[in-house]
C-alpha cells in the first residue's frame, strides 16, 4: 500500500512517496498536505473499486432513462409505454440510491 496524502484545502488525495509540489486540483503547496494514517488510507483503497462500480451503475441508470424517453416518444403501443415508464422510474430509484451511497462514502472518508 502506497502512502496517501490529503490536501487540507480541497480534499484531493495524492498517492506516492511524498506530497506533490502543488495540489492538482486547487494549487495549494505541498505543506498543505497531510499524510493519512493507515486506517484512513485503507478505507480509501478498499472503497476505490466499489466507488467506480457505483458511478458506472449511476451512468447506466442515466442511459436507461434516456432510452426510455426515446421509447416513450415513439409510443408504439400501451404495453411498450407502460414498460418504458416503469423502467424510467426504476432507473431513477437506482441512480438516486447509489448517489446516496456514494455520499455516505465521502462523508466517511472512503473516497
Ligand atoms: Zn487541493
Amino acid at each position: 500500500m502506497k502512502a496517501l496524502f490529503k490536501c487540507q484545502v480541497c480534499g484531493y488525495v495524492h498517492e506516492g512517496e511524498a506530497p506533490p509540489a502543488f495540489c492538482p486540483k486547487c494549487g495549494a503547496p505541498a505543506e498543505k498536505f497531510t499524510r493519512l494514517n493507515d486506517e484512513s488510507a485503507q478505507k480509501i483503497y478498499a472503497s476505490d473499486r466499489t466507488n467506480d462500480i457505483e458511478m458506472e451503475i449511476i451512468s447506466l441508470a442515466s442511459r436507461i432513462s434516456a432510452l426510455c424517453a426515446e421509447g416513450l416518444d415513439i409510443g408504439l403501443d400501451p404495453g411498450c409505454i407502460d414498460a418504458f415508464r416503469k423502467a424510467r422510474d426504476e432507473s431513477w430509484v437506482i441512480k438516486q440510491r447509489f448517489k446516496a451511497e456514494l455520499a455516505t462514502h465521502m462523508n466517511k472518508g472512503k473516497w
